[in-house]
């Protein structure tokens, strides 16, 4: 138990940081050494087992990221893009593998998360699961193998809280599409369309977003043509996938030199 590489979940009590505690503490390759959370929250002080309302784990939810970060070899971090950039300095500091699945990051954001893969392994996926992330292969594919005859449009549904739109996933579903067919994403994606739009612009890569209920994460890749339509889907209907992912990627990490990885890089796809 003592060589097992210790995690460390912020954003202790959001909906995938409860799910990433659980995984890490059912797992028998790693262990939890800490939880965190922001200052003023209800949680900190608390054991995190009891705060989840089961029994108690043994680890107190801490405010102070830096000290925790630097009893463990891994953090698994799934909050806000703000968060996730002040957590990247902190984990190099500490010199653990640092898991971001926070999404909706600006490409701003994701430059900041830079100095600190110099010193420290940064895996970073909109998705952690296997199956998308196997679908962006798919999709990178399909898009290399037919022409601009066919309309390529991401489709996706999640969660009434979810706060950003296209989903991490849907960008890099677009991403492998554009990727495919040889084109930047930013030159051709086309995002929320609402009233007089025009005629939909031929290589053009659509996004819609549909938000509702407690729908966990749902992505089709359709490539639309005249007479024949292609769609790859995705449905996720448990969170613990993501959580799963992440685990792995805390794991794969370890071993790996500093620099910035993905989910295709973990699960060599
Ligand atoms: P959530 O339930 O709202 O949880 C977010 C957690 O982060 C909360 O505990 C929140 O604390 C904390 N947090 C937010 N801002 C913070 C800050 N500035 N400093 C410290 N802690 C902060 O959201 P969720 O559904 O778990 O999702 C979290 C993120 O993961 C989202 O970006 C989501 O899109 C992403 N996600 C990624 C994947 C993937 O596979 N990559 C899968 C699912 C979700 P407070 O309660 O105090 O705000």
């Amino acid at each position: 138990m003592e060589d097992l590489p210790g995690i460390v979940i912020t954003g202790a009590s959001g909906r995938m940081g409860q799910m990433l505690i659980n995984t890490v503490v059912d797992s028998d390759k790693a262990k939890l050494v800490g939880a965190v959370e922001r200052e003023g929250h209800a949680w900190v002080g608390q054991d995190v087992g009891v705060a989840m309302g089961g029994a108690a784990l043994g680890v107190t939810v801490t405010d102070k990221p830096l000290e925790a970060f630097a009893k463990a070899q891994a953090v698994i971090d799934f909050t806000a893009p703000a968060a996730t950039i002040e957590f990247s300095k902190l984990a190099a500091q500490a010199r653990a593998v640092h898991v971001i699945g926070t999404t909706g990051m600006t490409d701003d954001e994701i430059a900041q998360l830079e100095p600190a893969s110099y010193h420290a392994v940064i895996v970073r996926a909109g998705n952690m699961s296997l199956g998308v992330n196997l679908l962006t292969q798919l999709t990178k594919k399909v898009a290399a193998a037919l022409d601009e005859d066919f309309d390529i449009e991401v489709i996706e549904a999640h969660h009434h809280h979810k706060v950003d739109a296209p989903s991490g996933t849907a960008l890099m579903l677009g991403e492998a599409a554009a990727e495919g067919r040889g084109v930047n994403l930013a030159d051709v994606r086309d995002s929320g369309r609402d009233g007089i739009t025009g005629a939909r612009k031929r290589g053009d890569i659509g996004f819609t977003a549909i938000r509702g209920g407690d729908i966990v994460g749902e992505h089709d890749v359709l490539f639309a043509a005249a007479g024949e339509r292609i769609v790859l889907r995705h449905l996720a209907t448990d969170r613990a996938i993501f959580a799963r992912g992440a685990l792995k990627a805390a794991l794969w990490g370890q071993d790996k030199m500093p620099g910035q990885y993905d989910m295709v890089d973990v699960l060599g796809l």
